[in-house]
Order: structure tokens, then sequence, then C-alpha cells
């Protein structure tokens, strides 16, 4: 599951989803990446408020882009507009397959009817809104959810199999540094938090909105640079090893920014040259991830770090050299009284191989890493008295699982692992 690259499609009416992948995937192939792997990231606002009929729409369009870009040159290269059902299975054999969706809702949006929507689609992870774990602060902010909605959220996504990712925003009306380190510190130790992938979006101060006007009457104050740079690295300083931090700024236009720390658009390397300063390092999958240090001779070491989590059990396994500096794969696995679910798996490396032309060196214990994870799900999962096994894949990596004994059912691949069927 390696080298996907993240095809960013906003949801905005203008724009017509089928073009927007379609060109995406040409620019990707003219700069020489693969696209034969495609994490599919709609972004652009709550995606839970369109309207499922809209929603349909939408995916399917991305998945006959995709379709349509794997035959071109080719003679049957049409595609009919048929059903979404029909473009995910064609999509299963396409040469541009899509491994994952990922999309951005609000917490209080999440319940089992949108979660049966999003499987049906075939949205994999989920970016919460959370913004904050403190009530007082969110409805200061009137961010219209409550901490309670969080934790229900990312309980019912996580049994569901998604990956959950937290978009997190310090400096907030009501919060200051302390307050944010304090929040940090909760979600990555409380159980009814804990989420995989986390963004980091500091608080920008832009013109014409309340908290501007807050802040012309002297009621608010953004934080200055260097408080936002001691914050951002307090923060990566307890980053546990199971999360991924994907970004710590978002897309403002800097004319659009008042004040507030979220001009620096280089944020991560000016946090990442402090903690060098300081002598710490980040411990999160995103800077462990091997990439153009790629060692085909590497010895690798398979790690397992478990954790409560939601009211189940979170099993990280990885994949990584011996000091834990470079991680090649990983996998999440959760086990609740009667279940158990990969939620992922990803495999890294073979991009780095690719673009520096060394394919073919892969050494044969670099081969196979995710077939070795799964096996050693299917054994934890065993083990713990649980008889079967589902995984959240992406509908294009549905033939990848298929090979390994797993079957589709209700948009989930499963594998029964009674005994009769154990070899
Ligand atoms: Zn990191």
């Amino acid at each position: 599951m390696a080298g996907e690259p993240a095809v960013q499609r906003a949801i905005l009416n203008k724009f017509n989803p089928y073009k927007q992948v379609a060109m995406r995937l040409k620019a990707l192939q003219l700069t020489g990446h693969p696209v034969d792997k495609v994490e599919l990231r709609i972004i652009g606002g709550t995606w839970s408020y369109y309207p499922t009929k809209y929603q349909g729409w939408f995916v399917a369009e991305c998945f006959r882009a995709c379709n349509k870009f794997s035959t071109r040159g080719q003679a049957s290269g049409s595609f009919p507009r048929t059903g979404l059902g029909m473009l995910q299975k064609q999509n299963e054999k396409a040469k541009s397959r899509i491994v994952g969706i990922a999309v951005e809702t609000r917490p209080d949006y999440i319940n089992a009817s949108e979660i049966k929507l999003m499987r049906k689609l075939g949205i994999t992870k989920v970016e919460l809104g959370v913004q904050a774990v403190d009530d007082t602060i969110l409805q200061l902010n009137q961010r219209g959810h409550s901490v309670e909605s969080t934790v229900t959220a990312t309980r019912l996504l996580k049994n569901a199999g998604f990956k959950v990712s937290y978009q997190m925003m310090p400096g907030l009306y009501g919060s200051n540094p302390k307050k944010d380190l304090a929040m940090f510190k909760e979600i990555f130790t409380n159980p009814d938090f804990k989420p995989d992938y986390l963004k980091i979006y500091p608080l920008a101060l832009v013109k014409n909105t309340k908290l501007y006007n807050l802040y012309k009457k002297r009621k608010f104050k953004p934080y200055t640079k260097k408080q936002l740079i001691k914050l951002l690295v307090e923060i990566k300083k307890i980053i546990p090893c199971w999360v991924r931090v994907e970004r710590i700024i978002r897309d403002i236009p800097p004319k659009d920014i008042v004040e507030g720390g979220s001009q620096n658009l280089n944020m991560r390397e000016v946090v990442a040259k402090e903690m060098v300063k300081q002598g710490v390092a980040c411990l999160c999958v995103r800077c462990r991830e091997v990439r153009m240090n790629y060692n085909a001779k590497e010895k690798l070491k398979l790690f397992r770090q478990e954790y409560e989590a939601s009211g189940g059990r979170e099993i990280f396994l990885s994949f990584e050299n011996k000091s834990r500096t470079k991680l090649y794969a990983l996998l999440r696995l959760r086990i609740t009284s009667a279940t158990a679910i990969v939620r992922e798996l990803h495999v890294y490396g073979q991009m780095a191989q690719i673009s520096t032309g060394k394919t073919g060196v892969s050494s044969a214990q670099h081969t196979g890493l995710g077939k070795k994870l799964v096996a050693q799900a299917e054994k934890i999962t065993k083990d713990s008295g649980v008889k079967k096994i589902s995984v959240i894949a992406g509908v294009g990596v549905r033939p990848y699982f298929r090979q390994l004994g797993y079957k589709l059912q209700n948009t989930y691949m499963i594998k029964s692992l009674s005994p009769r069927n154990a070899d």
C-alpha cells in the first residue's frame, strides 16, 4: 500500500469531481509519480452536511475518473455512467485504484446511519473537527458540538474500523498555552480519545470575524510566534508512537490573516529546527516513516504496542529498525469483546526505492511485510478467542485481501478464523 499520492479534491459545487481527479492523476503521472494506488481526500467542508444523493454522485464521479484514467490509450476507453457499486467493482481491477477515501466532518454528525452511508461510499478515514476537548472553550467559540460528541464519534468510528483523525486548534478564545498542552496530553492518554492521526491548525485571526471584533476590543489576543513554537515543540515531545501528525498548519491565504502564528507557512520546519536545538525528537509515525533513507539490507524488528481506546484494545504492529527511527510497515488492529478489525495496513518505502532508481534491490526480509503483519493480526485475534477478523479495506485493496482468503461482506473484507478453516 505504498506510494499513494494524496489526491485532494474539494467538494465545492463549482468544481467537477471527475475533472478534478482526472487532472490531478494526469499531473501526478507527468511528474513521474505512481498513480496505481490513489488515496482520495475530500476537503472543503463538512462532508455529512451534503445531501446523500450529492455524496453518492461525487464519490461515483471520482471512481469513474480513476477507472477511465486506467484505460487511457486503449480502445475500450469509455465507461458508462453506471451506479456507484458497479464503478467500485470496476475499480478493483483498474490501473488507478482508490485505496482509501478520507472526509472531514463534525463530531456531532457521526451516528450509526452516517457510518453505514460512509462505508457504502468506500470511505475509510474520517477527520473530525474536534478543535478542543474542553466544553467551556468549545462554547466560547460557538463550535456547536460538545466533548461528549467527540468521545461518541471516536468510539463509533473506531468500532466500524475507520481511521480517526483529529483536527485540533490551539489558541482558541478562552484557551492559553498551558490549557492547550493539557488538552493534547488528554487526547493522548485518555482512552476516550486517542486519535490515529492528528492535524494541528493553530488559530489564525482573520478579519471580519467575531474573534476579530474581540481582538479589536482587546478581549482576545492571539499567540505570538514564539509562544506558538514553544507550544508545538511541547506537543510534539509527548506524541505517542502510534499517532501520525499530518499537518501543523491550515491553508489560509496569508493576506487574510491579521495576526497569529499561522502566517508562518513553514511552521513544521521551524518547529523541527527548534527540536533539534533542544536535542528532542518527535516520535510520531510520520517522522519515522522510511523515505529516501530506505535501506533494503536493514534488519527489521516487529514491534507490538498495545493501548486501551474507546472501550476496546488497540494493537499497533510495526516493522521498524532496531532504534525505531525508521518505520517500514504498520498495522492497526482493534479488538473488542467479540470483534477484531484491521483499521489500517500501510507499507512504506517502495516509492522511495522507485524514485532513487533502486528497484529490485529489496531483500527477502523486506518483501511481504504487509502479509506478515496480516498473519500476525490473525494470530493475535485467534489467541484472543475471536473467531472472525474484518478489514476496512479501500475498494482498490480488496483484491489484496481476497488473495489472503478474505471475502467481501457488507463492505468489509472478512475471514473466518474458526479451527476448521485454519491451516
Ligand atoms: Zn512527528
